[in-house]
């Protein structure tokens, strides 16, 4: 199948492209490059894919993505620090994930190849605009939506499969305070804490906005069981430093096995440091803070890279302040991980790739 694809490009794709300017202010996530992939899928069969000017799609008022959350996505970026040519990190892992989060809704999985001419084709045409200093990039979002009209509840029968890109800056600079969500949860056990989909951060927004309300960015979420040991944050995994060894919670299920933290893991055991993947009782962890066993915390995810934590606050108003704020884990784990990103260092893990040049302007079909 993947030799007999051939990207539609619009006539208004190309015309959108050359009137487009990068304004001086990028931010995250807010600016968009005026193209977007989109391929349809009716009945398990995948259409031809188009690159299209950006802009506002049409759904029935009864699509099912509307009333039933029939929606799941990925992160990812594009890097163009070193050389004139976009590299992506792990496509492969996002490919995976991705597929497995069509399949725990009961939605199409999108074929590697589909979701790559996706991604590829955006970030081949989009190149000129993908910005080159150290931390920026091209956030790309890909997503599948379920379109099939009609109020019955049951599996979509159309899905649209759309990937947008966004030039952007880092995603949060600084550090982070957050409040440990002793009531509600974010995931169930058996529920979809461990794909990516959007139902997931519908129902950790009332949470979110309460430690707002108190003067805090992010809640830490516990587990849905029991809620005595932490999972992660509302779209980043949690590390911490004990008596020197690097700590984070053990996929259980309802965490999100982020591809930063993986990423993460490999290269601290690289770098020499014991990294311990168990279950973390928030308790001991707030006592470890206390007592300073616990030297520095971060958190881990595409958009974040490692983003360190400053205060860890109870429900009860206690505050416990991270010794180290950045510490040098996280700050030698962010250059190591950000160097073989951005191409500055050595990959020898085989995680960055270039785009194929199939899917560059000069050898795609034009419309
Ligand atoms: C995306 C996401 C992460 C981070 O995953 P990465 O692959 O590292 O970007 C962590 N937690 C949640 C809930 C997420 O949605």
């Amino acid at each position: 199948m993947s030799g007999l694809r051939q990207v539609k490009i619009e006539a208004g794709a190309e015309q959108a492209l050359r009137g487009f300017r990068l304004p001086e202010k990028l931010g995250f996530g807010v600016i968009m490059v005026p193209v977007m992939y989109v391929a349809e899928c009716v009945d398990g069969v995948w259409g031809q894919g188009r690159l299209q000017p950006y802009g506002p799609i049409q759904l029935d008022p009864s699509a099912k993505v509307l009333h039933y959350a029939q929606e799941y996505f990925e992160g990812m970026k594009a890097y163009k620090v070193e050389g004139p040519h976009a590299t992506l990190f792990r496509p492969e892992r996002h490919v995976a994930r991705f597929a497995t989060s069509g399949r725990r809704l009961c939605m199409p999985e999108v074929p590697e190849e589909v979701f790559m001419e996706g991604v590829c084709t955006i970030t081949a045409w989009a190149e000129p605009f993908i910005p080159g200093n150290t931390c920026q990039s091209l956030y790309l979002r890909p997503f599948v939506i379920g379109t099939q009209p009609n109020l019955g509840l049951g599996v979509s029968s159309t899905n649209t499969f759309i990937v947008i890109a966004s030039p952007s800056e880092a995603y949060h600079a600084g550090s982070m305070r957050v409040l440990v969500e002793r009531n509600d949860t974010r995931a169930a056990i058996g529920g979809t804490g461990a794909v990516k989909v959007g139902g997931n951060y519908a129902a950790s927004l009332l949470s979110a906005s309460r430690a707002k309300s108190k003067g805090y960015d992010q809640s830490l979420w516990l587990d849905p069981g029991t809620r005595s040991s932490i999972e992660e944050l509302s779209g980043m995994n949690v590390f911490a430093v004990i008596d020197g060894r690097l700590h984070t919670p053990k996929l259980n299920g309802s965490i999100l096995p982020g591809i930063t933290r993986d990423s993460l893991i490999e290269l601290a055991r690289s770098l020499g440091h014991e990294v311990v993947e168990e279950t973390m009782p928030i308790d001991a962890l707030l006592t470890d803070i206390g007592n300073g066993r616990c030297s520095e915390a971060f958190a881990s995810g595409t958009a974040a890279v490692v983003t360190p934590i400053s205060v860890m606050a109870d429900v009860d108003g206690t505050e416990y302040t991270l010794p180290q704020d950045p510490g040098p884990v996280a700050l030698s784990l962010k250059e190591a991980l950000l160097g073989i990103q951005e191409g500055r260092q050595e990959d020898p893990f085989g995680w960055v790739q270039r785009i194929p040049r199939t899917y560059y302007p000069s050898t795609a079909q034009v419309a």
